[in-house]
């Protein structure tokens, strides 16, 4: 008998599975999958090209401390730096953001005017604070209490109101940049960032998403030399030194409490008993396999998200105007919050954005170990893509047209790239559902809508990584404090199960 099975070889399970084997449990990870890493993750799609299956740039694993706690260096995780983070194209200027804050500005003093770059200065100096509390309470439990820790001293140093401090946090993003700055190319991309959650701009409670930003410069975020799947080999890798065992192509089925016990059942017909049961896969997924189809009404897992075209190529996107670093980070290619507000106009309507945002990335820029001599990878994100399209079309239907769309649209702003393309694999919402196991192709699982963040994230009386069954914990992108790379809840999970089982040692 294990003492703990975690069900889903994700990067927060695999975080979970260190941190129980590190206390001295005996654990194993059932993986559905025949690779493991789930939304981290990377293989080769193209002869000797490697490319992520899901995520590609780590912003909150590096400012939680995990990866030095479990010493995943050691395991082979080399992080890139990414600096700049991001360049933003439109039309003949570029902005360009630094991990410094001075660069930055003067390039936003370049692009806008000096007023614009002070109040960028502002916003990182008034915000910074607030962004520290933000991270103290994504790495513990959301309970009331926790959430008061990490906020309150916030109100106390600024003096000022708490419901004033509540009204900035619970604000639009949009709301949020119409008060701070007034040219309109700084707040589309700050919008367009913002976005990456999920959520767009004009709803309540994005401003803070607008804040992670300042993140980037404090630390660069990073790109695992060899591709985002190298934290998961190294998470994987440190698991085994500790003791724990991964298994990959066998999901779970079913998952059966007998008195005190899970028995887990596996695709393979194998039944593994465990004193206690992580589940780390999709809530969805979870409740599926307990058979709660009303609780599974209940999670706000959304209409759809995003997709993703990988592009195998013979150059790297020939952007008009030559900014230094452009190729290192983030390129965003979104003018103008109008062109959001259409998307998510399209998005809601059940269509295809006619003129997509896009977010590019191009990881052999600055790791070309991923591709031969001569070749290069260009990830393109967009969004809004709902789930399932208003004319009944699958994505199957409209892969080659919208494949079209994405790279004419990459071309409107680095013309020649369309004759630059050598391959294209396009990632569908249908395809991330099918592939990654992301119901309705969210990749942060759930909507990072207030309706289900903190205590609310799965569901209310399922947060703090405990569910009402006893011995069954989660974690994963389910729970707080929702998707992207940060292993915080895996972390946060394991704590929580291994202070239940210090307390029952106790008594
Ligand atoms: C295309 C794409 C681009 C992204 N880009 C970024 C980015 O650049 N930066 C960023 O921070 N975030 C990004 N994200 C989001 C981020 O990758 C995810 O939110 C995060 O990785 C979720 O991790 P997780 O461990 O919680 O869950 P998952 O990665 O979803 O892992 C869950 C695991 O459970 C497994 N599983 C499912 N069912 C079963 C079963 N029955 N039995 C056993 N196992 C099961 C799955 O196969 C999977 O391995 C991106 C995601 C995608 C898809």
């Amino acid at each position: 008998m294990r003492d703990v099975v975690v069900v889903g070889g994700g990067h927060n399970g695999l975080v979970a599975a260190c941190y129980l084997a590190r206390a001295g449990l005996d654990v194993e990870v059932l993986e559905r999958d025949d690779v493991i890493g789930g939304a981290v993750s990377t293989v080769e799609r193209w002869p000797g090209v490697q490319v992520d299956r899901g995520s590609s740039l780590h912003v909150m694993i590096r400012h939680t401390g995990i990866v030095e706690e479990l010493d995943l260096a050691a395991c082979g995780l080399d992080y890139i730096d990414v600096d700049p983070w991001a360049v933003a194209f439109a039309g003949d200027d570029a902005l360009r953001f630094a991990l410094d804050v001075d660069e930055t500005c003067a390039s936003i003093a370049a692009v806008c005017d000096d007023e614009t770059a002070d109040a960028y200065a502002a916003f990182v100096r008034e915000w910074s604070p607030r962004v520290d509390a933000m991270l103290a309470a994504f790495h513990r439990p959301p309970s009331v209490g926790a959430l008061g820790r990490a906020f309150w001293p916030l109100g106390r140093a600024a003096g000022r109101a708490g419901a004033e401090l509540a009204r900035d946090f619970l604000q639009s993003a949009d709301a949020l940049l119409d008060a701070t700055f007034r040219d309109e190319r700084l707040k589309s991309v700050l919008a367009w960032w913002a976005a990456q959650a999920g959520s767009p701009p004009h709803e309540p409670g994005t401003a803070p998403m607008v804040a992670t930003a300042l993140l980037m410069h404090r630390r660069p975020p990073g790109r695992p030399r060899g591709g985002s799947g190298m934290l998961t080999v190294a998470l994987a890798r440190r698991l085994g030194q500790l003791g724990g065992v991964v298994r990959t192509g066998d999901g779970v089925v079913s998952l059966q409490r007998l008195a005190d016990r899970w028995s887990v059942a596996t695709e393979s017909g194998d039944r593994v008993v465990a004193r206690r049961v992580m589940s780390a896969c999709h809530v969805a997924t979870l409740l599926d396999v307990l058979g709660d189809a009303r609780r599974r009404g209940q999670l706000r897992i959304g209409r759809g998200m995003g997709m993703v075209l990988r592009v195998l190529t013979d150059r790297l996107p020939p952007y008009p105007i030559d900014v230094e670093g452009a190729h290192h980070g983030m390129q965003l290619l979104a003018p103008s919050r109008a062109m959001l507000r259409s998307a998510y106009g399209d998005f809601l309507r059940g269509e295809a954005p006619s003129d997509p945002p896009l977010l590019v990335m191009t990881p052999t820029a600055t790791d070309p170990s991923l591709a031969p001599a001569g070749r290069h990878v260009v990830t393109v994100w967009t969004q809004w893509q709902p789930r399932h399209l208003r004319d009944g079309s699958s994505w199957d239907d409209v892969r080659d047209r919208e494949t079209d769309r994405l790279i004419d649209a990459v071309d409107r702003h680095a013309p020649g790239f369309a004759s630059s393309v050598v391959d294209t694999l396009l990632q569908t919402p249908a395809d991330l559902e099918r592939e990654l196991g992301l119901h309705a192709g969210n990749v942060m699982h759930l909507e990072m809508t207030l309706d289900a963040m903190f205590a609310l994230r799965p569901l209310p009386g399922w947060s703090s990584y405990r569910s009402p069954l006893p011995g069954l914990y989660l974690c994963g992108a389910s729970t707080h404090p929702g998707g992207g790379v940060s292993g915080a809840s895996g972390r946060s999970a394991a704590h929580v199960l291994l202070k239940d089982l210090r307390r029952r040692w106790r008594r």
